[in-house]
């Protein structure tokens, strides 16, 4: 069983990334760029003004031969999550037909987040190697690699010793307190 270790920053630093590829770990110089989604799209499907809010693109370490599997399995777990929300969607209105619009519009995102539920399980039991969730005020770095989050929060320590990092959304001062 594998989780992601999260690493959550302030939203306004940029972070400091090891100089090596979040996916396979070797050294790399090569860098890619994604913008915050995961859970955060699901809320922005709804809600389109949160990701207006949230948006933000942040610069990474990846050697050129993992970018190509990075970015489809970012690209098919994407993919699967809307094909669910979509069908789902679409099967569920007929059954609403003459229903107040307001209850509809709630009972339908009742059934849209129900539908994903499933999904959502698997990326935490699977987490992708490397995601971020962005909020207003803070970013989730979430690291399939344990040791990559480790040696993260070691850099951004150094880089920012006053602020406050949490590591699995607790508050960790120094890395020997990173638990197992
Ligand atoms: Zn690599």
């Amino acid at each position: 069983m594998t989780l992601s270790t999260d690493i959550t920053l302030p939203a306004n630093i940029q972070p400091v990334f090891p100089c090596r590829c979040v996916v396979c770990g070797e050294e790399s110089s090569d860098t890619a760029k994604i913008s915050a989604d995961a859970q955060g799209f699901i809320v922005s499907f709804f809600v389109p003004l949160m990701s207006l809010l949230g948006r933000k693109k942040i610069e990474f370490p990846i050697c050129p031969e993992c970018k190509p599997r990075f970015f489809r399995q970012r690209w098919i777990r994407s993919l699967i999550c809307w094909s669910i929300i979509i069908v789902v969607v679409f099967v569920a209105l007929p059954y609403f037909q003459g229903w107040n619009r307001s209850v509809t519009k709630l009972a339908v995102l009742g059934i849209g987040i129900a539908a994903v539920v499933p999904q959502l399980i698997f990326e935490v039991f699977f987490p992708r190697w490397f995601d971020i969730t962005a909020s207003k005020e803070t970013v989730d770095y979430e690291f399939k690699s344990e040791d990559y989050a480790t040696d993260f929060y070691v850099l951004n320590r150094e880089a920012f010793p006053d602020v406050e990092i949490l590591v699995d959304n607790e508050l960790v001062n120094n890395a020997d307190e990173i638990a197992d």
